[in-house]
């Protein structure tokens, strides 16, 4: 097959995979400039498509490219444009770091490390415990269960555990595994009758990262494999760090055992970044991307991409690339334009149905239940905490609030909010949940 046909097979399928709006930004102008036996030469614009392609879809080229020629493929990026050196002496600083890991059997992101974290009032705990960790391995918090939502740095801070104790001991034993691969290698290795390579090569480590810890719910095999490696490494006084999407007592379908193995060191969270934060993040990557923000693109950025770190990279990453395309320097404007799909979502008002959908997942009950006239407390509750929500978020009237809720009068309205209100004061846990739901739906 000639290699522009290859190239615009890949195109195809590359678009089903990512929608119109990726592909058009992000794949359209990206060339295969090179393919011999099992190596190709992907012609990229610059730099930051490298960046967003390499974040956001590490392997979906290389996979693309596999399916359609039937055998491995290692792809390589060329960038058409001339590098700045600054950029180019780091990312080769980085490459060689890598390599220097890997010829140790360790595989780590070289990118993500304490000196590039940058710390808010929503990172800081988890950010000092992480710290505390890398310091003193095996002997302040163990196991470190850290848990956030989306994009919001649990991989970036583990593996910075992962880097600072590679740079400091040359000779230990260092692991980072998400879960799924986790999972993976149990498998495999009990169909191959592998499973005492597979124990040699988990129980004897100085540090074990375990990321995503969530999807291992279900998967009972795993979990007890899991449960023994924790525990023999916990014995030994052996580092391990595990993240999550939520905290183990949200993980259901996992063994009480192992659940409350990831409870016995320390808990940390992450909660979705403050507008300070925010906007500290773009402008230290702005510098490090060499891109040229005013104030009020910064400003502009940080007031509308709220809910994730990822989002809020990608945006800028997406204006860099845009500005070096058409050497059009960045403005508000620019940024209105090219982030459209992603600011309209966060323009939008709250609704009251937008609401009542995400209170009644958060508590695990019905979005009809919203509406019913049940007063057990597990649908009662929720429901108080969405009407108040409601009031809080939206700029509805009292009655028409009630309305939404299977037709309640505006004094039941009240009533709820007096209610939430009370308990909020008086049970802490109770008010940590409700602030989150309302993170949650402010997106
Ligand atoms: P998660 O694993 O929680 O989904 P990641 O660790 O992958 O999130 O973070 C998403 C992106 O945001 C990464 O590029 C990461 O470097 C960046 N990031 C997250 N938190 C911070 C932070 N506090 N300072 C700098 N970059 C951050
Ligand atoms: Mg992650």
């Amino acid at each position: 097959m000639p290699l522009e046909a290859i190239w615009n097979k890949s195109l195809t399928i590359i678009e089903k995979k990512v929608g119109e709006n990726a592909f058009e930004l992000w794949f359209k102008p990206i060339k295969l400039s090179q393919l011999k036996d099992q190596s190709a030469v992907i012609e990229i614009p610059n730099r930051f498509f490298k960046d967003w392609v390499e974040d956001y879809y590490p392997t979906l080229i290389n996979d693309t490219m596999e399916e359609i020629v039937g055998h491995p493929i290692t792809v390589k990026f060329k960038i058409a444009e001339k590098e700045d050196s600054e950029v180019k002496r780091i990312d080769a600083r980085l490459e060689g770091r890598k390599q220097r890991l890997a010829s140790k059997g360790i595989y780590l992101n070289p990118k993500y490390t304490f000196s590039n974290f940058i710390t808010g009032q929503s990172n800081q705990f988890a950010h000092a415990a992480a710290m505390a960790v890398a310091e003193s391995l095996g002997k302040a918090y163990n196991p470190l269960f850290i848990y956030g939502g989306v994009g919001l740095g649990k991989t970036h801070l583990i593996t910075a555990i992962g880097n600072k104790v590679a740079d400091k001991r040359q000779d230990f034993n260092i692991l980072y595994v998400s879960s799924e691969q986790f999972t993976n290698e149990v498998v495999s290795a009990v169909r191959h009758g592998k499973t005492e390579e597979l124990k040699g090569k988990y129980r004897n480590l100085d540090l074990l990262l375990v990321d995503d810890v969530q999807f291992i719910e279900n998967k009972t095999a795993t979990q007890e494999e899991l449960f023994h490696t924790l525990n023999t490494l916990y014995e030994k006084q052996k580092q391990i760090v595990l993240s999550s999407d939520r905290p183990p007592k949200e993980i259901k379908n996992i063994t009480d055992r192992l659940r409350s193995r990831f409870s016995m060191g320390l808990i940390a969270d992450i909660q979705p970044p403050e507008i300070e934060l925010r906007m500290a993040i773009i402008q230290k990557k702005a510098a490090t991307e060499r891109i040229q923000l005013s104030d009020e693109v910064v400003n502009f950025l940080a007031s509308r991409v709220k809910s994730n770190i990822r989002e809020l990279e990608g945006s800028l990453i997406r204006l860099g690339a845009q500005s070096s395309l058409t050497s059009e320097p960045i403005d508000v404007s620019m940024a209105k334009n090219i982030l459209k799909d992603i600011i309209s979502e966060v323009d939008r008002p709250i609704t009251i149905e937008q609401i009542q959908k995400s209170a009644a997942e958060f508590y695990g009950i019905k979005y009809q239940e919203m509406k019913s006239k049940k007063r057990t407390k597990e649908i009662a509750i929720p429901r108080q905490v969405a009407m108040y929500i409601s009031k809080q978020l939206t700029g509805s009237s009292l009655s028409d609030i009630g309305k939404n809720f299977g037709g309640k009068d505006h004094a039941t309205v009240i009533y709820a909010c007096k209610q939430i209100e009370g308990k909020r004061e008086k049970d802490e846990e109770f008010n940590r949940k409700v602030e989150s739901l309302i993170k949650r739906i402010q997106g």
